[in-house]
């Protein structure tokens, strides 16, 4: 049953000491995306709350691309890769945001109408500074922000506080 994938699921997140540095514990989720069923349950999980709520699905490059797609598919909204910066072949609205050492920049294209609902979709939560971007680039582009799913929360970083009043829903917590 889906209950039971679910339970896997969370087994199947390892954590990785010292990667990509010294004192991050990596979540990897490659083995869970490995398992169909697992696989299935995760993404149901990630969209439930959010039923009917949405238009487009948003995927944060690269791992939130793997989730998102499938949420898109399933739930027969459109997909809207985020991207890094310097990969979209059209002009974008951009977005720089303080990572621990240095800054990065999140960029997508303006191809919906204003007020499309968007779905905010990622693996990892950890200070939330990626999201919190997320969230500044869809308001930027004129789309509204339906709610942000994670897989994985990590306790302890801000995540959470960093997205302040908009709607996050994690499957699992560390
Ligand atoms: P943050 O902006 O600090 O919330 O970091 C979230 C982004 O970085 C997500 O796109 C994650 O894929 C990635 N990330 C951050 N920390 C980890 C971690 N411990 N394990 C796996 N991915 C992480």
């Amino acid at each position: 049953t889906a209950q039971l994938a679910l339970a896997r699921a969370e087994d199947l997140i390892l954590e990785i000491p010292d990667y990509p540095s010294e004192g991050i514990i990596f979540r990897d989720i490659t083995p869970l995306i490995a398992d169909g069923d697992a696989l299935r349950a995760t993404v149901d999980a990630m969209i439930a709350p959010f039923a009917g709520q949405f238009d487009v699905v948003a995927g944060l490059e690269a791992r939130g691309f793997l989730f998102a797609s499938a949420a898109a598919y399933t739930s027969g909204a459109g997909l809207m890769p985020v991207r890094k910066a310097g990969k979209l072949p059209r002009p974008a609205v951009t977005v720089e945001y303080s990572l621990e050492y240095g800054s990065a920049v999140i960029e997508a294209h303006g191809d919906f109408p204003r007020g499309t609902r968007v779905l905010i979709l990622d693996d990892v939560l950890a200070t939330g500074g990626t999201l919190a971007a997320a969230h500044d680039l869809m308001e930027q582009l004129g789309y509204e922000v339906a709610g942000t799913a994670v897989l994985f929360e990590i306790e302890g970083l801000g995540g959470r506080e960093a997205l302040g009043d908009h709607e996050l829903h994690t499957v699992f917590t560390s």
